[in-house]
């Protein structure tokens, strides 16, 4: 890993070799969250733009001299990254936008973004020689890392809510996890999960806490850039510098902060290749009930100033009341002057139909939400129709028919002849 000078802590500054601290800084405990930091000169004398382009592989180790890992550890073999960017002409008009493109991360292998950090924690873990890998999740975390242990047959327990859509719990029992269901909240899972790797010894995959999850996500900034870039046909970038092109936006549901960032990161190390040459805005969507990212931005509070609140939302997967990874979540919007939205649950519901009908990708609540969001920022005039936004779908709207369900009409049912048939569409 020569191409990784530190661990830099994001509240002290501090920074540790790789090899000195395995999560987060010591002097902040739990809270010291840590950002992976490299030698760019480095990285660009390994990858560029023009090696990606004749590199058929389309999995997140396309970029592996950019992942913080050993260059002799072995991957998991599931196709993890490589997801479809969709231009959804329809949508769009249907917003009085003219270039909206969906990333559709509900066709990752344990179908939701979270592919992209488990897939590092495997790796992270066998470099370690760690017998068990740890984390809890609302549900999806857990999945994706159930999934990729299972297709190494690496041993692993996830904790879950115990309210967690029935659909993830089934994935975590067949891929043969140890599942603990935790009568609480996700932030309850959590903390017992915390304890419990501290008491076993087991590695740690929890977001917010392995700083290596942020290092997965950001995978999909630099898919984004460069699909946008090699996308056949007439393009809104004609005419910009850079090698690779940046959309304008990014909306992205936000429940802990990882994701969006790990974006912000992506697009960081694309800047600082110098591959994009300008940062877009990104835009983070939160659910009503569980919104302490959008208060604290709104109100200009600092990441270690907030306090948990009792978070609620049909959106398991956004639901978050202590965000674990609140210091990157607040930057990423913070310093690429984006905005913080929030939607209420119904917003979100009613996106599912509208973005499955809009572009043919059937999303679940959380990831239906960053839809919702942009409707909202169309309506508060945040957005100008000339822009180049992208709708991140976070996970597969088969993670949860039960909401779905809630969002859609009932089918017609008929007798089994076809006057029947004509009858109930003449309704
Ligand atoms: C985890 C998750 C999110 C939110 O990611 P955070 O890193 O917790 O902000 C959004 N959508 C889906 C489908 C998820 O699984
Ligand atoms: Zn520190």
């Amino acid at each position: 890993m020569d191409h990784v000078t530190s661990l830099k802590c994001l509240i002290c500054g501090r920074e540790y070799r790789p090899d000195e601290i395995e999560y987060v800084c010591p002097k902040h405990g739990d809270e010291g969250i840590v950002d992976v930091q490299y030698d760019y000169d480095l990285i660009g004398r390994r990858i560029s733009p023009a090696t990606l382009a004749a590199n058929p592989n389309p999995t997140i180790w396309r970029y592996r001299p950019l992942l913080p890992i050993e260059p002799d550890s072995l991957v998991p073999p599931l196709t993890v990254g490589g997801t479809p960017l969709y231009r959804a002409d329809r949508l769009a008009a249907g917003l009085g936008l003219q270039h909206v493109w969906v990333k559709d991360e509900g066709r990752e292998p344990s179908a939701s973004f979270k592919d992209r950090a488990s897939a590092i924690a495997v790796v992270k873990a066998q470099e370690r020689g760690a017998e068990i890998i740890t984390t809890s999740s609302t549900g999806n975390a857990g999945a994706a890392l159930s999934a990729l242990c299972a297709s190494v047959g690496q041993k692993n327990v996830i904790f879950v809510p115990e309210s967690a859509p029935p659909a993830k719990i089934t994935q975590l029992l067949v891929y043969g996890s140890t599942v603990i269901l935790v009568r609480g909240a996700y932030d309850d899972a959590f903390e017992l999960c915390a304890q419990a790797a501290k008491e076993f010894g087991w590695y740690n995959r929890n977001t917010g806490y392995n700083p290596y999850m942020t290092e997965g996500k950001k995978t999909a900034a630099y898919e984004i850039c460069e699909q946008l870039t090699f996308t056949p046909g007439p393009s809104p970038f004609e005419g910009e510098g850079g090698m690779w092109n940046a959309p304008d936006r990014i909306f992205v549901p936000v429940g802990d902060g990882c994701i969006i960032g790990g974006i912000h990161k992506g697009l960081k190390d694309l800047l600082a290749l110098g591959w994009i040459t300008e940062m877009p805005k990104l835009m983070g969507v939160q659910a009503a009930g569980s919104a302490a990212l959008y208060e604290a931005w709104r109100t200009g509070m600092a990441a270690m100033q907030m306090t948990p609140i009792d978070a609620q939302t049909i959106a398991d997967s956004i639901s978050a009341g202590l965000p674990a990874d609140r210091i990157k979540g607040l930057a990423a919007v913070r310093e690429t002057g984006g905005v913080y939205i929030k939607v209420t649950d119904d917003e979100i519901l009613a996106a599912i139909p509208a973005l499955a009908r809009g572009s043919g990708v059937f999303a679940e609540p959380a990831a239906a939400a960053a839809y919702a969001g942009l409707v909202k920022a169309v309506e508060q005039g945040l957005v100008h129709p000339d822009e180049r936004i992208i709708v991140l779908s976070t996970g597969n709207g088969l993670k949860d028919i039960a909401s779905a369900r809630k969002s859609v009409g009932e089918p017609m049912v008929v007798d089994k002849d076809l006057a029947a048939v004509k009858r109930a569409l003449s309704k």
